[in-house]
């Protein structure tokens, strides 16, 4: 029987990144990935030359070490971008981080005079106020732009995102992904330009302004370059990869995993196990059952998401990374124009756009077919002048599960029984699927080496990083 100092369930970047740091000190690490290829949600497609990220896949990091180690990669070579994006709100596509001139010309009175209103007392009540812990994401918002702001920008979007209530989901959700005060003083800084009447443009280099915003790396055929990359790196220090495998079972009290692979069954034992894998799968795969364990499994779900390609006979159509879509009569979120990102995602004098459309699988949307999704993203695309539907040469419609942890109202408490469980049997959860954490890539490479490091620091048994608090894994 082969044996591994550890084995890691998923080659998404967080086991790739996990593996890369182990393997450099000598440890053997297996990795099983059940797709053909490494890079998990952070994978790119290759369809009829074009290449296509779920979404679009921007590497951003404030860990100066990280993006030096990234960059440094053999054979990566990513291209600094500023993000540039807008949003389609009030019928018009206005600039994102909003621009007060924009912004002022395109919502109706009633909502900007109350909105104002209500965002300029907000700041002064919230000193009286507690800063959290908030409860849902919808006490979160209204803590930090009062009332009004929260009916007009933020209710739409987010339960056209998530399908729920903005009551109904964890304040943790908005603590993981966004930080209060940047949006704060974005908000702070319009109400200033409206006083002074500075009517300038915003410098985008500034990644202060919205989240998600400012410099970004992008590699010239897709995110996968720099999986790839990750990759060959592990695997010149002596891990193993291996893809299109099947796991059919783990014996944790054994510490062995049962494998099919091309044709051929075998059981490989480790010393730790780490699972990047969802949740549910992890559990499955493994021999120990509990009935309370099974329930706070059912109830606590991941999101899925369709991802609609359209390609077009044109260069381009937009100067945009990412456009957002708030109107729910329109039925996708986002809009990633590929030619943007690089020239090389798409063959000469042709562009693609990526449509993602968030749901559950039982959702209507996602029993759609390929045709009557395709047909209605087109639709809605040609209806706001995205595009013109006669250069539209054709669609590809590609469904990933498991994409989103979703954090309802009581996700914390579920999730806690079902980690403690999962580590009782000696197992590391790990990433953003293997932890349920709202990670972006870079987080997830960052626990991926950090939880090598705490092996490589001597720790007999390091236990998960589950109990990190977000803000320590560095944003
Ligand atoms: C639409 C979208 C857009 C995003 N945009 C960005 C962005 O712009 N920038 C950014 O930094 N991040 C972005 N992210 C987040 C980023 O994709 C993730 O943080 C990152 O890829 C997570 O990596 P991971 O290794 O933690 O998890 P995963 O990628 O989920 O890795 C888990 C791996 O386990 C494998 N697996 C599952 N079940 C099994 C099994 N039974 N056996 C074997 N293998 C299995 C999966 O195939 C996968 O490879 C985006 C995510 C989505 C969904």
């Amino acid at each position: 029987m082969r044996k591994f100092d550890f084995i890691v369930l998923g080659g998404g970047v967080s086991g790739l990144g996990f593996a890369k740091r182990i393997s450099e000190h000598g440890k053997s690490v297996l990795v099983l990935e059940k797709e053909r290829v490494v890079g998990g949600l952070s994978r790119t497609l290759h369809h009829k030359g074009f290449y296509l990220d779920f979404c679009a896949h921007r590497f951003h990091t404030n860990n100066k070490a990280l993006l030096t180690e990234i960059l440094s990669l053999p054979g990566l070579k990513m291209e600094r971008h500023i993000k540039k994006s807008r949003i389609y709100m009030f019928g018009r596509y206005l600039r994102y981080p909003f621009e007060i001139q924009n912004l002022l010309r395109a919502m109706p009175l009633k909502d900007s005079i109350p909105s104002g209103i209500s965002f300029l007392w907000n700041l002064i009540a919230k000193r009286l106020k507690s800063r959290g812990p908030f409860r849902s994401y919808k006490d979160w918002f209204v803590y930090f732009y009062g009332e009004r702001l929260y009916q007009v920008m933020c209710y739409p979007y987010t339960s056209k995102i998530w399908h729920t209530d903005p009551a109904l989901i964890s304040g943790d959700w908005a603590d993981q992904r966004f930080n209060g005060d940047n949006i704060g003083k974005l908000l702070k800084r319009i109400v200033r330009k409206i006083i002074t009447l500075d009517f300038s443009n915003y410098n985008l280099e500034d990644d202060s302004l919205a989240p998600d915003g400012g410099p970004f790396y992008y590699p010239q055929r897709g995110i996968q370059e720099m999986c790839d990359a990750l990759k060959d790196s592990a695997v010149s220090s002596g891990a193993e990869i291996a893809c299109n495998v099947e796991i059919v079972r783990v014996d944790t009290e054994e510490r062995t995993v049962r494998i099919r692979h091309g044709g051929i069954e075998e059981t490989v034992s480790y010393d730790q196990l780490i699972s990047t894998i969802p949740l549910h799968e992890l559990y499955r795969l493994q021999d120990r059952k509990d009935q309370l364990v099974e329930t706070a499994l059912n109830n606590l779900r991941y999101m899925d998401i369709i991802f609609v390609y359209v390609f077009l006979n044109k260069p381009r159509v937009s100067n945009d990374h990412w456009l957002y879509f708030p109107d729910v009569d329109i039925i996708f979120n986002r809009a990633v124009e590929f030619s943007n990102w690089s020239p090389h995602m798409c063959p000469p004098d042709k562009t693609s756009i990526c449509f993602d459309i968030t749901t559950f699988k039982e959702n209507p949307e996602w029993n759609m077919t390929d045709e009557e999704l395709g047909d209605r993203v087109i639709r809605d695309a040609a209806r706001i002048k995205y595009f013109d539907r006669k250069d539209v040469d054709s669609y590809y419609v590609y469904r990933v599960t498991h994409a989103y942890p979703y954090y309802d109202i009581d996700y914390k408490e579920k999730l806690d029984t079902v980690v403690r469980f999962l580590e009782q049997q000696g197992t590391h959860l790990l990433g953003r699927t293997g932890i349920f954490r709202y990670n972006n890539s870079d987080n997830s490479i960052e626990m991926g080496f950090a939880l090598a490091e705490k092996f490589l620091a001597g720790a007999k048994d390091a236990g998960s990083i589950y109990s990190y608090s977000i803000k320590q894994v560095s944003y």
